[in-house]
């Protein structure tokens, strides 16, 4: 089936996805009560835990298609029971192939958003995206070889990020990026170093891919709720105030990688409270 797709200005995004992940509370917001949860129900699964979507957005912006990141990768064999490894059965959905892609875009470099990056067979590493270059942040390069936060944070950048820069695909970020006119990267740190969203600007309109900003929706009414995928909590809480309030003030298009999919919405606020509304 098609995925959804929406228009900002004469930029183009598709919600594809890569699956989904599922976690205990206990384990995914370790230092939140679960009677703090009382209320936020509906936020969860049945079975009370924390489910995400794992969107991979295909944006067209002056006749370059661009992927923002490239999900979990291809499904091992003890992978949990949820959908994963379905990026490239997606893209065969909207009728995309892989060698239309020309940008790479990773919002950060964590295992869920670089695992189609590359394939490996018999030792060698070719471009799952044959015609692309990889582009993602140097601060995120940087940390993933940190043997402080390597193995735990970054578990699979040795075989899905490092390769790229023998093979010459790779380029580095800083800043605020142009990566086309209507596409400028924006720092928003705290969840890894080097994470990124990506404005975008087009025929007088506004649009945000978030990254790693919120993982569930509660996060727009409880701000200050950071998970243990939060490298630096307190970078996390300042850059997710900032940015919502952000958001909701410019009345920005928000395409959000881990929010129920296919991820489109806005940050609206009434009577005082900030909430999520899907298109
Ligand atoms: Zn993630």
């Amino acid at each position: 089936m098609p995925s959804a797709k929406i228009n900002i200005g004469n930029v183009e995004i598709t919600s594809l996805s890569d699956g989904a992940l599922e976690f205990d509370l206990c384990n995914f917001f370790p230092e939140i009560p679960s009677e703090s949860w009382s209320g936020y129900e509906q936020y969860l699964t049945p079975e009370h835990h924390v489910r995400f979507n794992l969107a991979c957005f295909l944006v067209r912006s002056e006749g370059r298609t661009i992927l923002v990141d490239t999900g979990l990768g291809a499904k091992p064999a003890d992978a949990p029971e949820t959908p994963w490894g379905e990026l490239l059965n997606s893209f065969r959905d909207n009728g995309v192939r892989p060698d239309e892609i020309d940008m790479v875009v990773m919002t950060h470099l964590h295992r869920d958003h670089v695992g189609w990056n590359l394939q490996s067979q018999d030792g060698k590493y070719t471009p799952t995206f044959p015609r692309a270059r990889y582009y993602f942040s140097a601060k995120d390069w940087e940390a993933s070889h940190d043997p402080q936060f390597q193995a735990e944070r970054f578990t699979n950048a040795p075989e899905c990020v490092w390769p790229l820069e023998e093979l010459g695909l790779m380029e580095l970020m800083d800043g605020e990026y142009t990566l086309t006119s209507e596409l400028t990267t924006l720092p928003t740190p705290g969840h890894t170093p080097g994470h990124m969203s990506i404005m975008i600007s087009s025929q007088g309109q506004r649009g945000l891919i978030l990254g790693d900003v919120l993982h569930n929706v509660v996060q727009v009414h409880e701000i200050d709720w950071v998970s243990r995928a939060d490298m630096d909590p307190e970078q996390t809480r300042a850059t997710r105030r900032s940015l919502v309030e952000r958001l909701e003030r410019e009345g920005t298009t928000v395409a959000a990688i881990h929010l129920p999919a296919p991820g489109f919405g806005k940050i609206l606020i009434s009577e005082g409270r900030r909430y999520w509304q899907a298109l």
